[in-house]
C-alpha cells in the first residue's frame, strides 16, 4: 500500500513539473504570462498537497500552521502590493526560499552528519541558501528605502567579504569532516554575514542583476537540499525538490546573464560584488532645462511622421498607461507612427513596462527592445520619455560615470525629445541627467498621468 501510493505521488509530481515547464514557457511572453503563471501556482499546490499523503510524512499540525502562516502573509502581501513595490516583494519571496532552503539544510546537517555525500550536499544548500536570505533581505531593504540605496563601499571590501566566506565555508566542512556539529553555528553566522557584505556595496542601476543572481541561487540551494532528502525517509519530496528547485536555478540564471548583458556587467563582476561602488567622477553638467508646455508638446507630436514613447518608472509610479495607450490612438488616428521603446531595466522589474503596456491594452508588435529600436532615433521626429530617467541618462557613455557602460535608449540622437517628469528629481542611480540639458531636449512638468491626459486633450483638440 505504501509502494504504491508512493508511485502516486511521484506520478503527480511528474505532472506537477510539465505544468511548471508549461508555465515558465508561457511566462515568456507578456500575452500568455497570466495564464504561466496559473498553471506554475496551480502545479505547486499540487505538488504541496500531495506532499501530506507522502509515506513517510510526520508533524502534520506542524506543516500545516507553517503552510497557513506562510501562505497567508504571501497572499496577503501579493494582494495588497503596489505595483511599483513588486521589486522588493519579490527580493523578500526570494529570500524566503534561500531561508528555508538553508533551514531545511540545517536540519538535514544535524541529522545526517555521519553520512558523507548527504552531509556535502546539505552544505552546499546551506551556503548558497544562507548567502541568498541575507542578501535578498539587504536587497529589500534598499528597495524599500529602509537603507541607503547608493552601493556602501568601505576600504578593504574584498579581502574582508572573501575572508568571511572562506572562513565561513572552512567551519563548515571542519563541522562535517569532524562529525562535530558546534561549528555549524559559527558556518551560519559568517555565511550569512557574508551575504550582507556581497550586497551591501551594490547599489544605483545595478540591483536588478542582484535580485536575479539571488533568484537563481535560490534555485540551486532548493536542488542541492532535493538530491540531500533524495536519500531519507522523503526520498519522493526530494525529486519534487531537485526538479523545481533546478528549474529555478536555471531560469534564473539565464535571467541573470540577461540582465547583466543588459546592463553591461560581466557575472563574475556581479558575483564577487564590485560594482556600484563608484561616485560620480568629473562630467559636470552644462546647459539649463528647457520647458515647454502642453499646447507646444502636443503641436510638436501632432506634426510628426514618428512618434517614439521610451517610458520608465515614472509611468509605473502615475499609473499612466491608459493614458498613454489613449495618447496612442489619438495620434494614430492623426497619421502618425507610434512606437514605444522598452529598456530591459526600465522601471523596478525586469519586464515592468512590457506588463504595464500590455495590461493597457497596447499591441506587443509596437513595443521594441533596445537593439531593435536604437538605429531609429536619429530619424525620429519626437521622442517622448514618460518617467525614465536612468535608461535614458547619456552619462553612461561618459567615463567616470557610475552609469558608464550600461546600454541606454540613445534618445537623445531623436530631432526633438520632450520629457516627462514631475521636476529635478533624480533617477535610481542618483545621478544627473545629461539629456535634460541638451539644445534639443525639453521638460514637460507635472505627473505623468495627468500630463499626458492633457497631452491626449490638446491633441483631440488641434
Ligand atoms: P528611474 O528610476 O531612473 O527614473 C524615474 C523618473 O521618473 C525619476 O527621474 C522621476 O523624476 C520620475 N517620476 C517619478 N514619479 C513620477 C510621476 N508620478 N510622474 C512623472 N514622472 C515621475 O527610472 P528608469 O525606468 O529610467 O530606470 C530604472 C532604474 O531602476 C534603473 O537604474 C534600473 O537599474 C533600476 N532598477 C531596475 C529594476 C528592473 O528590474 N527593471 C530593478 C531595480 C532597480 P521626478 O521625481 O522629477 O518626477
Amino acid at each position: 500500500m505504501t509502494a504504491y501510493l508512493g508511485d502516486v505521488v511521484n506520478a503527480v509530481y511528474v505532472v506537477a513539473v510539465i505544468a511548471f515547464i508549461l508555465g515558465l514557457k508561457a511566462m515568456s511572453s507578456p500575452e500568455t504570462a497570466r495564464r504561466g503563471i496559473v498553471y506554475a501556482g496551480a502545479a505547486m499546490l499540487v505538488a504541496v498537497a500531495v506532499t501530506f499523503v507522502s509515506p513517510g510524512l510526520s508533524n502534520f499540525a506542524l506543516i500545516a500552521l507553517g503552510v497557513i502562516i506562510g501562505g497567508g502573509v504571501g497572499w496577503y502581501w501579493a494582494r495588497v502590493v503596489q505595483m511599483t513595490a513588486m521589486p522588493q516583494m519579490v527580493a523578500v519571496f526570494n529570500g524566503m526560499g534561500g531561508g528555508s532552503a538553508a533551514a531545511i539544510a540545517a536540519v538535514e546537517l544535524l541529522s545526517t552528519l555521519s553520512n558523507p555525500t548527504t552531509s556535502s550536499l546539505s552544505l552546499a544548500g546551506a551556503i548558497i541558501g544562507s548567502i541568498s536570505i541575507a542578501g535578498s533581505v539587504v536587497a529589500f531593504l534598499k528597495l524599500q528605502g529602509w537603507m541607503r540605496q547608493k552601493a556602501i563601499a568601505y576600504p578593504g571590501r574584498q579581502p574582508i567579504s572573501v575572508t568571511v566566506l572562506a572562513v565561513g565555508v572552512a567551519l563548515g566542512v571542519y563541522a562535517v569532516a569532524g562529525l562535530n556539529a558546534i561549528w555549524l553555528l559559527p558556518f551560519f553566522v559568517l555565511l550569512l554575514l557574508y551575504g550582507v557584505l556581497l550586497t551591501l556595496p551594490i547599489g544605483g542601476a545595478d540591483m536588478p542583476v542582484v535580485i536575479s543572481l539571488f533568484n537563481a541561487l535560490t534555485g540551486i540551494a532548493v536542488a542541492l537540499d532535493g538530491f540531500a532528502l533524495v536519500n531519507g525517509p522523503l526520498g519522493d519530496a526530494g525529486y519534487a525538490m531537485v526538479i523545481a528547485g533546478t528549474l529555478v536555478g536555471a531560469a534564473g540564471s539565464l535571467l541573470t546573464i540577461l540582465m547583466s548583458r543588459a546592463m553591461n556587467r560581466s557575472i563574475r563582476n556581479v558575483i564577487f560584488g564590485a560594482f556600484g561602488a563608484t561616485e560620480e567622477v568629473g562630467g559636470a553638467v552644462q546647459g539649463s532645462m528647457k520647458p515647454i508646455d502642453v499646447d507646444d508638446a502636443a503641436v510638436l507630436m501632432a506634426y510628426a511622421n514618428e512618434v517614439i514613447i521610451a517610458p520608465g518608472y515614472g509611468m509605473a509610479v502615475a499609473q499612466a498607461q491608459q493614458k498613454v495607450k489613449e495618447l496612442s490612438d489619438v495620434l494614430e488616428a492623426k497619421g502618425v507612427a507610434v512606437k514605444f521603446a522598452i529598456h530591459p531595466v526600465a522601471g523596478r522589474m525586469p519586464g515592468h513596462m512590457n506588463v504595464l503596456l500590455a495590461e493597457a491594452g497596447i499591441d506587443y508588435s509596437k513595443l521594441f527592445d533596445r537593439d531593435e529600436i536604437d538605429p531609429e532615433f536619429a530619424n525620429a521626429d519626437v521622442v517622448l520619455v514618460i518617467g525614465a530617467n536612468d535608461v535614458v541618462n547619456p552619462a553612461a557613455r561618459r567615463q567616470g560615470s557610475p552609469l558608464f557602460g550600461m546600454p541606454i535608449l540613445d534618445v537623445d540622437r531623436a530631432k526633438n525629445v520632450i520629457v516627462i517628469k514631475r521636476g529635478q528629481g533624480k533617477g535610481f542611480a542618483g545621478i544627473e541627467n545629461d539629456l535634460f540639458y541638451k539644445d534639443n531636449c525639453r521638460m514637460l512638468y507635472g505627473d505623468a498621468q495627468q500630463v499626458v491626459g492633457k497631452l491626449v486633450t490638446a491633441l483631440k483638440k488641434s
